[in-house]
């Protein structure tokens, strides 16, 4: 069994608040792993600490391998691991498609910056980026918005957008913070299966949720924060059984 991400003890703090208090967890290569716990556990703190937008004050984070604890974002994502928000992060003057070819810097030798100004060497390399892009288009249904403005877009599909630029990476582990929030139960079945879809091409997922029916559904396990601290990991089965679980959401 490969471990794709580990945290062994992660601490963050903000002034007097503990926001990640020793959560240590692992995610397998290959599955799909949900976070859940009640608002201010930690969750989004834990996202971001993996990514590298906050620095942990304590502990170990190893991605595939590598330490990353403290390490930029961007050194971060060039290792495999791609990002969406809680809050939707568009450029929303830019077509779906130009939206979708951000995604695909990791893999060229040119920045997010340098591909939209379009410079000749970016060019050269462009026909592949846009294949690329379209192709993740494709997986979440966008395809035929390719030449719309992101704005004009409905909102369910703006947040599969953002799934599509971190598919355009070709991560090896996709960490995706609350991509239902805000859509119909329609838009929320079609994501389901856009995520399998994913996941079927070998990109491992690490999801917050607050639609419970849909982490259930999707995940293999499931860990559980609290407090930021982590107090239960398991399959969907296990998590609802477990008592300290249903304190933590039923305790108050
Ligand atoms: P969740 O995503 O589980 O709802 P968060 O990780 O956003 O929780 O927040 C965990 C706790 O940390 C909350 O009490 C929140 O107010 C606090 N927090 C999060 N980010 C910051 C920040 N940048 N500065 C200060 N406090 C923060
Ligand atoms: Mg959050």
């Amino acid at each position: 069994m490969t471990m794709l991400l580990e945290l062994e003890g992660v601490t963050k703090r903000f002034g007097g608040l503990t926001a990640l208090d020793g959560a240590s967890l692992d995610v397998r290569q290959g599955e799909v792993r949900g976070l859940i716990g009640p608002n201010g556990s930690g969750k989004s703190t834990l996202f971001h600490v993996v990514t590298g937008v906050h620095r942990p004050d304590g502990g170990r984070i190893t991605f595939d391998g590598h330490p990353i604890a403290g390490r930029p974002t961007e050194a971060i994502a060039q290792l495999g691991l791609a990002r969406t928000f809680q809050d939707i992060q568009l450029f929303y003057d830019m077509t779906v498609l130009e939206n979708a070819m951000i995604g695909c810097h990791r893999l060229t030798r040119a920045g997010a910056l340098a591909a939209m100004v379009g410079r000749r060497w970016v060019r050269a390399e462009e026909a592949a980026i846009v294949e690329r892009a379209m192709d993740a288009l494709a997986v979440v249904g966008l395809a035929d918005q390719a030449r719309e403005p992101a704005r004009r877009i409905p909102y369910g599909h703006q947040r599969l957008l953002e799934i599509a630029r971190a598919l355009a990476a070709e991560p090896k582990l996709m960490i995706l913070d609350e991509p239902a929030a805000g859509m119909n139960p329609s838009e929320t079945r079609s994501l389901m299966d856009q995520i399998g879809r994913i996941v079927d091409r070998g990109v491992t997922v690490f999801l917050v949720e607050h639609n419970m029916k849909m982490v259930m559904d999707i995940c293999q396990r499931i860990t559980v924060l609290n407090y930021g601290r982590v107090i239960a990991t398991g399959t969907p089965t296990e998590v609802q059984a477990d008592a300290q679980v249903i304190e933590a959401y039923l305790g108050g």
